[in-house]
């Protein structure tokens, strides 16, 4: 069985969903899971691999490890809030890297994964953004500045794009989901493969019509924590079919 995963958005802010995370990810080998794959925004942000021993992180790290001894194959591409996870982070936790799309072909079947926001073309500031902090010369100069910085600046870039989220839902709401147009190119591109994708937080199953071939698109849900209950969404593969499962737990 494969699971695909997306936009947990961990921090210690949400403890209900972490929680819930690592009940998941326990339970996977009596699931009979093979693999995880986790589609991108599993941190709410991370600013260097040198952060893996703040406490919160090298706790989710230790879970990973431990699902990754027990058998499981974990596998995570990034988001735009987590690009920055690197191979210390990826050795530490026993995962692989994988590049923003990623092929996944099955025995019987194809997938293409992506985090999904290479695929909101609509929205030309974030667009720019992305090149700009997906470069390896912002990247380097980020990534030289000391910690306690790093963090000050990703805690402002998160409010800036909490606002303009805030201002698109007002108006420009296209703005936050995936462009027809691109979609279509990305099929085509990538061999008419079931498409995942998580980012827009819009969970639904689309079909799009590609040169006369039928393609799915699976749009994976962020995972929520509410005053009682936080909620997970997975998608799972045996084999056969892709069904969405929903998660839930109480808030201890
Ligand atoms: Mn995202």
């Amino acid at each position: 069985m494969l699971y695909f995963i997306s936009d947990l958005h961990l921090s210690p802010a949400v403890p209900g969903i972490t929680a819930l995370f690592l009940d998941f990810l326990a339970s996977l080998p009596g699931r009979q899971a093979s693999s995880l794959y986790i589609l991108g925004d599993f941190f709410d942000h991370w600013v260097g691999d040198d952060d893996c021993t703040y406490p919160y992180n090298a706790r989710i790290i230790a879970a990973l490890r431990q699902a990754a001894d027990q058998g499981i194959e974990l596998n995570l591409l990034h988001g735009n809030r987590d690009f920055l996870l690197g191979q210390d982070f990826a050795t530490a936790a026993g995962l692989r890297l994988l590049p923003d799309p990623y092929v996944l072909s099955v025995v019987t079947w194809q997938f293409v994964l992506s985090h999904g926001d290479i695929l909101c073309t609509d929205d030309r500031d974030y667009q720019a953004f992305r090149t700009q902090v997906r470069g390896a010369a912002w990247q380097g100069e980020f990534l030289a500045k000391p910690l306690a910085e790093r963090k000050a600046i990703a805690a402002a870039l998160r409010q800036r794009s909490e606002a303009i989220k805030a201002e698109k839902r007002d108006g420009a709401d296209y703005l936050m989901d995936v462009n027809a147009a691109t979609v279509e190119d990305f099929l085509r591109d990538n061999g008419y493969a079931t498409l995942i994708h998580g980012h827009t937080h819009r969970p639904d199953r689309h079909d799009h019509i590609v040169d006369g071939i039928h393609c799915e698109r699976w749009v994976l849900a962020d995972w929520r924590q509410e005053v009682s209950r936080a909620w997970g969404d997975c998608l799972v593969w045996d084999g056969e079919t892709l069904q969405r499962e929903s998660l839930q737990r109480p808030l201890a």
